[in-house]
């Protein structure tokens, strides 16, 4: 039998957007999110929901349609939020695109989403011009997209030039939802290679979100006794987050948007992660919480910059993305004197399916118990349903925080979801008498870097585009709780003895982001390991793989 959360809960069934702020509440004017290098810069309810106006009234006049999807490529400020909720609020689709994208990525990301307008951040125009020319794809629908206010840049203009006034938009109305248009609206397509394959659209509705939320915060509220159940009350409690999470990650919508509005916790905002600023801000805005991924706790653990500060305000971690082994886990709690609680979701998931609750000072490198409203099954290789105690499976989840399925993507849907409607994890746990999980392994190809998505297919077909490469397969080395890309490489005829493995490490370099660079090395081999049907055999690549990091 698949378990059942012990919690059930009420979701509303309303817009995101209404769900933030809600209409019959009144509306601070008490600064939500700030510049956490310039306070001076800040946006309190009132104002979001005045932008949020402006941008949805400015967009039907430039001629957006319904169900249009806008991209966002740009690091995180003030105003992201903004973008977030007010495309959704608008009836548009939000896709953020990661800012370490460059020209081909980004042109994968438009085609995919076929998206009708883009906003872009001066300092990544040149990406998205690089793509916008392979697509042909128009100047007057790419809008810059900042904090300040910028000069036209060849001829693109700045995001507030279509806004009307704020008096213009005051009677605008956003979209409101409910019932079943709550469930069956997508609000933003998050991107996943899921199981397999390509980096693929997640399309997530408003009541995923608003679902993951408000089954997040129940998680965070239990076994609590300062917190308030009703999450209206929470900012009787005394909390400040920081806002360094990507924001073209659910991770980073969830908490540094939708659960702060929700919550009214003030959140500072980090253009990017720079750990010595990243620890400046918690001793200078008293920080009391971070939601994190584990490469932060290595730092947090051993980098010496952190004696220099005061980080005393913290009270507690929330840490998901990636494995965190319990001893990095123990080691940072008893270093800070607070508690460190893992989360386990996926993308797929809106973002996470699995919490510790509360402050707990869990020690176990448990994730905690399934959500609530949450069911999940454990399924084994030979597809049983494993019920006995700390036998290993995969995970799979049905829940109202499942995402509908893949964008334009009919057959990835339906291979991702099992006869009983079940979503497929690719996670491997064991799950103890108590219903506490743990993730033991992962079956699927995805590869983490820094809790950052690795999809070997993308690195694949990139390696296929170099003309010495004849076949390629890529898989993890792991090293130190790391997990390193590394590619196996057959190498045609003509070319073998004239190029070398650091000539391919490096052209692959050059082509994708940072994160998804070859860092474990490139190895030649005579064949790549495929079954007959033409599959990469990838469970060898993983013994290859296992084999190697042992010399390393
Ligand atoms: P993403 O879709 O980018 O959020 O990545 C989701 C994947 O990250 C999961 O399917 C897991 O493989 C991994 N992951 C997330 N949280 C955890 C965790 N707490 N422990 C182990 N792996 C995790």
């Amino acid at each position: 039998m698949p378990q059942q959360s012990p919690f059930q809960i009420d979701i509303p069934a309303t817009d995101i957007f209404s769900f933030a702020f809600p209409p019959d509440e009144p509306l601070s004017d008490k600064p939500l999110y700030l510049d956490a290098a310039d306070t001076s810069k800040s946006l309190s309810p009132r104002q979001v929901v005045q932008w949020v106006k402006r941008l949805g009234l400015g967009l039907q006049r430039v001629g957006l349609k319904e169900g249009d999807v806008a991209m966002v490529f740009s690091s995180s400020h003030i105003f992201m939020p903004v973008m977030y909720l007010g495309l959704s609020a608008a009836g548009y689709i939000f896709t953020g695109c990661n800012p370490a994208y460059g020209v081909e990525e980004v042109v994968y990301q438009i085609q995919n989403t076929n998206c009708a307008a883009i906003f872009v951040e001066p300092a990544l125009l040149s990406a998205t011009l690089g793509a916008a020319a392979k697509l042909s794809f128009p100047h007057s629908r790419i809008f810059l997209f900042s904090d300040t206010e910028c000069k036209p840049i060849q001829g693109l203009r700045d995001w507030r030039s279509i806004l009307p006034s704020e008096q213009e938009a005051s009677s605008w109305q956003w979209r409101r939802l409910s019932g079943s248009q709550s469930a069956n609206t997508v609000a933003c397509l998050n991107y996943s290679s899921g199981t397999t394959g390509l980096p693929k659209g997640v399309m997530i509705s408003h009541q995923n979100v608003i679902a993951n939320v408000t089954q997040s915060l129940y998680m965070r509220q239990l076994s609590n006794p300062p917190y308030p159940r009703n999450i209206t009350q929470w900012h009787t409690v005394d909390e400040r987050w920081l806002g360094f999470l990507p924001l073209y990650h659910a991770y980073g919508q969830l908490w540094s948007i939708v659960a702060a509005a929700r919550t009214l916790t003030q959140t500072f905002f980090m253009r990017s992660f720079n750990f010595e600023v990243f620890l400046r801000n918690i001793q200078n805005h008293r920080i009391t919480h971070i939601q994190t991924a584990p490469p932060v706790l290595v730092m947090l653990a051993k980098r010496p910059e952190t004696a220099k500060y005061d980080l005393s305000s913290m009270r507690n971690i929330l840490c998901g993305a990636a494995p965190l082994s319990k001893e990095l886990q123990n080691e940072v709690s008893d270093k800070y004197n607070l508690s460190v609680v893992q989360t386990w979701g996926m993308t797929e998931l809106t973002c996470s399916s699995c919490h510790v609750p509360g402050l707990l000072d869990d020690r176990s490198g448990s994730v905690g118990f399934a959500d609530p409203n949450a069911s999940i099954k454990l399924v084994s290789d030979e597809g049983q349903e494993v019920t006995k105690a700390g036998e290993r499976g995969e995970i799979l989840v049905k829940a109202p925080n499942v995402c509908l399925g893949y964008w334009k993507n009919e057959q990835a849907t339906k291979d991702t979801f099992d006869e009983d409607g079940y979503l497929r994890t690719g996670d491997v746990g064991v799950r103890d008498e108590s219903g506490w999980y743990w993730i033991v392994d992962r079956k699927k190809e995805l590869i983490k870097v820094k809790g950052f998505q690795v999809p070997p297919a993308e690195l694949e077909a990139a390696l296929l585009g170099h003309e010495a490469v004849a076949d390629a397969a890529v898989c993890a080395v792991h090293l130190d709780h790391e997990e390193l890309p590394r590619a196996y490489c057959s190498i045609k005829a003509e070319h073998k003895g004239k190029v070398t493995p650091k000539e391919i490490q490096k052209w692959i370099a050059e082509r994708v982001a940072r994160h998804k660079q070859l860092t474990g090395g490139v190895i030649f081999i005579d064949e790549v390991p495929k079954s007959p049907s033409g599959k990469i055999q990838r469970k060898i690549l993983r013994e290859w793989a296992a084999k190697d990091a042992m010399k390393l």
